[in-house]
């Protein structure tokens, strides 16, 4: 989304000194240091170059935070930090946990420079238990935690309101393994739990303003935690696992059932990973669905599937994988429902998304009894949990650990592939060996660095982004070739482009925000300045589909209002396009006005948008320009060259995960360039594929293909790394 993250911001020494009083002579040991802490995310850091006595440039990095967000907060920290020369900075509004952590990280910079790495004694915290709100992952109220102190420590946390749980099911994680550790390390500097990084900030956020709240001052209780330095080697395993979401615990199953001992890691504090989001596959003609929902006749035609793909994909180069992930989707399927007791009598049989005749098609997992559905599909972690207590259970040796991230293949002298390194959270390096590895990390959404490479442009993430493109670079280490890694990611989702997960604004205020971020009745004008309109690209229906604004570059475009019409809306209310825009999973609980009901509050939303990034305002073309990055001649053209007050409202692509990645073979075998395989490293899931899709179009958006890649891919990847490493 937007390109540049970090700012570097130069000042002559001669300008710092004019602007700030002059220092104690040898305040710092002059050098760059580099800072670290979190915000809404972790990874936020700040380098600063220093003098003896003052600060000379300062490099923020918020790449981790909302991109448009933390992108322009980064820039005007920086500003401030160079004016402050100090931590004394106003911050920025609408970026609190941005600015907080960003002061934390130059806090820590400074410390260095002075030799004294943390705060000697804290400011004393009254006894008693005290409140503290922020936001987490939730999207329709923040977080409040309740915190207990006793002689100057915390000895208890809870978490009071939250929202975090509907939206999935990491927000258990974050409760569970971060409270325990907060308070036996008594520190805010534990790190957040992977793969729930917003909910476990917002326990932390919560809990600094409860250190606040008690008379302490939070800032002190960013103790750094001491990091393990040791190293643990684990021999002898036939399959390694590297990620268990669902295409890596399918591939743990399949390996499991030849009877192979398989190792499984998983860098999140949970397995599931974004297949535990998921509604769920596509699966034809499976005899399961077929007994439950169609009087065990089939209910779909495999021939005219495969056709229809190969034309979508335009080759017949993988027509091989093509043909078993039409005609063994129901197959595996039932597979895992015989094997491993899966279950997915959520909702009968689905149709197509974009083939109205194929009105039977993809199916929905069963929900977890006891907690049911949260608002992106049924619970499900319990179906993988029991998968892989039924997969341990068939060879003694079979374990699995969380929190643990891949790092990088393990190599012989002469090059072939021999184990895994691997990360403990508690920052033991493990090093596990074995006979195959099966890379399973869910492609590379976390990874701007990638997504940069890829498509030039980062997109916001509805999706996991722990899966950071490990997988695949660990494949390419070993000499792999990548297949149709362009693939557009997967997009369902517009909203805008920052949610406000504060209540700064009420949810029918910010329901009205949505709708004017996504109604498609106002020019729509790209980050070039040009006219977007809905072109059809993904090749599907002629339906208007939200899957076309990834075609938009940068995966966005602004709606652009004029004065005239948002006086409109002042008075007349929304149109009939903008009242009917909602945003799927994306909504934060409000209700728009009825059409030709006036908005008298627009002008309070449009401003707080404004301070979150949500809206542009601008006095003119060139001004509107300005904040869009684009060229003025263009935009003018585009508007028709009226000037008059603009407000210009990002509509922003929320994505799933990617795609493309590593070429493979029918067995699932990891390709090199010249097309041989390295015959004992496999990928699976989004680290594979690619091979079903092709560059420059949406992945194949039949219906759940995306997860019955991953019942296909596992079935295949784990039978055959079994009978490499047992041969
Ligand atoms: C909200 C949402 C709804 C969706 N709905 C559907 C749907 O209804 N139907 C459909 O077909 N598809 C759907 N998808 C897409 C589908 O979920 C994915 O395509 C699928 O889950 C991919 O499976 P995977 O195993 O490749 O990745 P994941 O299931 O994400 O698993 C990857 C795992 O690897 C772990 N990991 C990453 N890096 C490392 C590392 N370095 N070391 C160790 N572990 C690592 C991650 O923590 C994760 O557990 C949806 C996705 C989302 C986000």
């Amino acid at each position: 989304m937007k390109k540049g993250i970090s700012w570097v911001l130069m000042l002559s020494l001669c300008l710092a000194l004019l602007c700030v009083p002059a220092m104690a002579e040898g305040t710092y040991t002059p050098g760059t240091y580099t800072g670290v802490s979190s915000g809404h995310e972790d990874g936020l850091s700040v380098t600063v170059t220093l003098d003896e006595n003052s600060i000379t440039e300062v490099t923020v990095d918020v790449s981790n935070e909302t991109p448009l967000i933390g992108g322009v907060a980064g820039e005007e920290l920086a500003a401030q930090i160079l004016a402050a020369q100090g931590t004394e900075i106003d911050g920025v509004t609408g970026a609190t946990e941005t600015s907080g952590g960003v002061r934390r990280a130059l806090a820590d910079a400074l410390a260095q420079a002075q030799g004294s790495a943390a705060v000697a004694e804290k400011t004393p915290v009254a006894d008693g238990s005290f409140k503290g709100t922020a936001p987490g992952f939730g999207l329709v109220s923040q977080m409040t935690c309740e915190v207990s102190f006793e002689n100057g420590a915390m000895t208890d946390i809870k978490v009071v309101e939250e929202s975090d749980s509907q939206t999935g099911e990491w927000f258990a994680s974050a409760e569970e393994l971060l409270i325990p550790r907060l308070l036996a390390e008594q520190s805010l500097g534990v790190d957040a739990i992977t793969g729930a990084t917003a909910s476990s900030n917002g326990i932390k956020n919560c809990v600094a303003k409860a250190i606040d709240a008690a008379g302490g001052v939070a800032d002190e209780w960013y103790t750094p935690v001491e990091k393990s330095d040791s190293t643990v080697v684990i021999d002898g395993y036939d399959v390694i696992v590297v990620g268990l979401g669902g295409s890596g615990v399918l591939s743990y199953c399949a390996a499991a059932d030849q009877g192979a001992s398989v190792f499984g890691i998983e860098a999140a504090g949970k397995i599931g990973g974004n297949s535990v989001c998921t509604y769920g596959p596509m699966a034809l003609n499976s005899e399961y669905l077929k007994n439950l929902f169609n009087n065990g006749e089939d209910y779909i035609d495999p021939d005219e599937v495969y056709q229809v793909w190969i034309d979508y994909v335009e080759s017949e180069e993988k027509a091989d994988i093509i043909s078993e992930a039409v005609y063994s989707s129901g197959k595996s399927l039932d597979y895992y429902v015989e094997n491993f007791g899966f279950e997915f009598e959520g909702r009968g049989l689905l149709g197509s998304f974009v083939i109205p005749s194929w009105d039977k098609e993809w199916c929905v997992y069963s929900a977890d009894p006891d907690t049911g559905w949260n608002i992106l599909g049924p619970n499900k972690t319990f179906q993988f949990l029991r998968a892989m207590d039924i997969a341990m259970a068939k060879n003694e040796k079979n374990t699995y650990m969380t929190e643990l991230t891949g790092e990088k293949l393990i190599f012989d002298d002469a090059g072939k592939v021999i184990g895994v390194q691997a990360r403990y959270y508690d920052g033991t390096t493990y090093e596990i060996y074995g006979d195959t590895v099966i890379l399973a990390t869910g492609g590379f959404l976390g990874s701007s660095e990638m997504m940069m490479e890829v498509y030039g442009s980062n997109i916001n993430a509805m999706g996991d982004t722990v899966n950071d493109g490990t997988g695949i670079r660990m494949g390419q280490s070993a000499g792999g070739a990548t297949y149709m890694l362009r693939t557009m990611p997967m997009v369902h989702i517009s909203q805008v482009a920052n949610l406000i997960r504060t209540d700064d604004l009420t949810a029918d205020q910010k329901a009205v925000l949505t709708a004017l971020a996504l109604t498609t009745d106002m020019p729509m004008v790209t980050t070039q300045g040009e006219a977007w309109g809905n072109t059809n690209q993904s090749g599907t229906t002629d339906e208007k589909v939200s899957v076309e604004i990834v075609f938009a570059p940068d995966f966005m475009y602004y709606n652009i209002y004029t004065q005239a019409d948002i006086d409109s809306i002042r008075e007349n209310g929304l149109s009939e396009a903008q009242a009917g825009a909602t945003s799927m999973f994306l909504s934060q609980g409000g209700v728009l006005p009825e059409v030709g009901t006036p908005v008298a509050d627009i002008d309070e939303i449009l401003s707080v948008g404004a301070e979150f990034k949500d809206v542009l305002i601008a006095d003119g073309i060139e001004a509107l320009a300005d904040q869009i990055g684009c060229d003025a001649a263009v935009l003018s053209e585009t508007l028709g060259g009226v000037e008059t007050t603009y407000y210009a409202v990002p509509c922003t692509s929320w994505c799933y995960g990617t795609v493309g990645g590593l070429d493979v073979d029918i067995n699932m075998n990891v390709l090199r360039e010249d097309g041989t395989p390295i015959e004992n490293l496999f990928a699976v899931g989004q680290d594979s594929e690619g091979v079903c899709n092709i560059d420059g179009k949406a992945y194949t958006p039949w219906g759940g293909q995306a997860q019955s890649w991953t019942f296909v891919s596992g079935k295949i990847a784990g039978t055959a790394a079994a009978a490499y490493a047992m041969d």
